[in-house]
Order: structure tokens, then sequence, then C-alpha cells
């Protein structure tokens, strides 16, 4: 379904991805970890189509399709949404309003009620009040609440892969239990999914799914493995890692 090749991503002097290569079935379940400045938002946020990196090299394939000319929205309805690492806040927009304006652009939503009864039960499985649709984006919510209120948006959605970057960071231990099990939900529903993240935390509510785990190094993936590469992470730390698989 994600056909990454050989792609090289420079904004400006410095190259920042580099000869990277990344494929995803429909409904996998990938890992992506790596120390801090290695790329990871870079990678997700070119697959997003962030204007920053549309300049990039190599190809990208979603679903038989270079991506190279769609932008961020073309890239949604296509299915490929992105959770950010940092949900940022918006102006003047109501989140219900936002939601609504979403499933407008969706198919299975034409009537009002159906819309409105969609957001309704997706806000509940977020845990979330119903009061909250009538803030604004982001707008004093918690750290975990912006990443919730993202997993809210895929539930809507229903994309055929999401990335998530780092959706635990800056979370408390409620809030992370509603995102795994969110998680958990989205990839039974058939959701690819791209999980970036520093930590196995959110991985032990996943019970046991297959999933890769790939370790980035310096804007490019240099060893991938099963779920027992993230303890290994854990107990011994990239620099080690590196060093065993002679991947510096
Ligand atoms: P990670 O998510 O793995 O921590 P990032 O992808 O955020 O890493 O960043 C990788 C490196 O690329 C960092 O050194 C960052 O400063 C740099 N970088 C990211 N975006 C740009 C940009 N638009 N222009 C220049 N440098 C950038
Ligand atoms: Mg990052």
């Amino acid at each position: 379904m994600l056909e990454v090749n050989n792609l090289a991503v420079k904004p400006d002097e410095e190259v920042i991805l580099r000869d990277l290569n990344f494929h995803a079935d429909p409904g996998s379940f990938h890992v992506i970890m790596g120390p801090n400045g290695s790329g990871k938002s870079t990678l997700a946020r070119t697959l997003a189509g962030h204007p920053e990196y549309e300049n990039y090299r190599g190809s990208i394939g979603f679903k038989g399709h270079e991506l190279a000319s769609l932008n961020p929205e073309e890239r949604l309805l296509e299915g490929l949404m992105l959770g950010f690492q940092h949900p940022p806040r918006i102006e003047g927009v109501k989140i219900e309003r936002f939601l609504k304006q979403v499933l407008n652009k969706l198919e299975g939503y034409e009537k009002e009620g159906e819309k409105e009864e969609a957001i309704k039960s997706a806000t509940r499985a977020l845990d979330f009040p119903e009061k909250v649709l009538n803030r604004n984006i982001n707008d004093g919510l918690s750290g975990g609440e912006r990443k919730r209120l993202e997993l809210l948006q895929a539930r809507l959605i229903n994309p055929d892969l999401l990335i998530l970057d780092e959706p635990d960071s800056g979370v408390d231990v409620d809030s992370l239990g509603l995102i795994s099990r969110e998680m958990n939900y989205l990839h039974d529903n058939g959701t690819g999914i791209i999980l970036i993240t520093h930590y196995g935390n959110l991985l032990e509510g996943l019970g046991g799914r297959e999933m890769k785990v790939h370790l980035f190094k310096d804007g490019k993936i240099v060893t991938s493995g099963e779920e027992d590469l993230i303890r290994e992470v854990e107990e011994k730390g990239f620099n080690r890692i590196y060093e065993e698989c002679d991947c510096n």
C-alpha cells in the first residue's frame, strides 16, 4: 500500500533523509524508533505532504500512485492520515464545526444527523465530555487531550494508513491507556498504522499483534525486526544495537 523507495529529503543545505526504503502492506503495523533528530518526524511530514519537504527525491507510492502531486488534504482523502507530534492550536475554529467539515468530504455521512451521531460517538469513545466540541481546536487542551483529539479524527476518517508521531509524548497514564486502546480499535478495523515512538509502553496494550519494528539512524532505516527489538532498544540503547548490527 505504501512504497517508499530511495527517498531523500534536503529542505536546505543539510540532507535529512537519505536512501530511505520502507514498505507497508494494507492493515500492517509498523513501529519506528530512533534517536532525537534522526529524521522520524521529517519522514512523517514528508509522507503527509508538508510543504517544507515537497521537493524530495526518490518515490513515495501510495495505493499504486505517486504522491508527489497531491497536497495534504488530497492525501487524506486518499486514505493517508498523519497525527502530529505537536498538534497545533487553531484560532476561531470550533472542534465540532471542524469535524463536520471533515465528514462533509467523506462518503457515508450525507445527513446532518449522521454526522452529529458519528461525532458524538467518537467523542465518547475517546473519553471527552461532549462540551469539548464547543471549544476551539486544541484551545486549552492538555498534551494528552490533543493527542486524543487526533485519534478522534482518525476514528471518524477511518484512514487506510495512519501515521502517529509520538502519540505518547507528554501524555499521562490515563491518556496512554486510551491511546493504545484506540490504536487497537483502528487496527482491528483495518487501518494500517505507523507508530513513531521512544518507548514500548504504548505497545503493552496491543496484545501480541504482529508488527515490524524499524530503527532510524541519520535519516534512514538501518535495521528492522520483530517486536522484541523494542525491548532490546530499551535494554541496550540505540548505540549498542547499531554497533552490534554494524549499522554505524
Ligand atoms: P526526529 O523526529 O527523529 O527527532 P526530525 O525529523 O524532527 O527528527 O529532525 C531531523 C533533523 O532535521 C533535525 O536536525 C532537524 O533540525 C532537521 N530539520 C527538520 N526539518 C527541517 C527543515 N525544514 N529545514 C532544516 N532542517 C530541518
Ligand atoms: Mg520527531
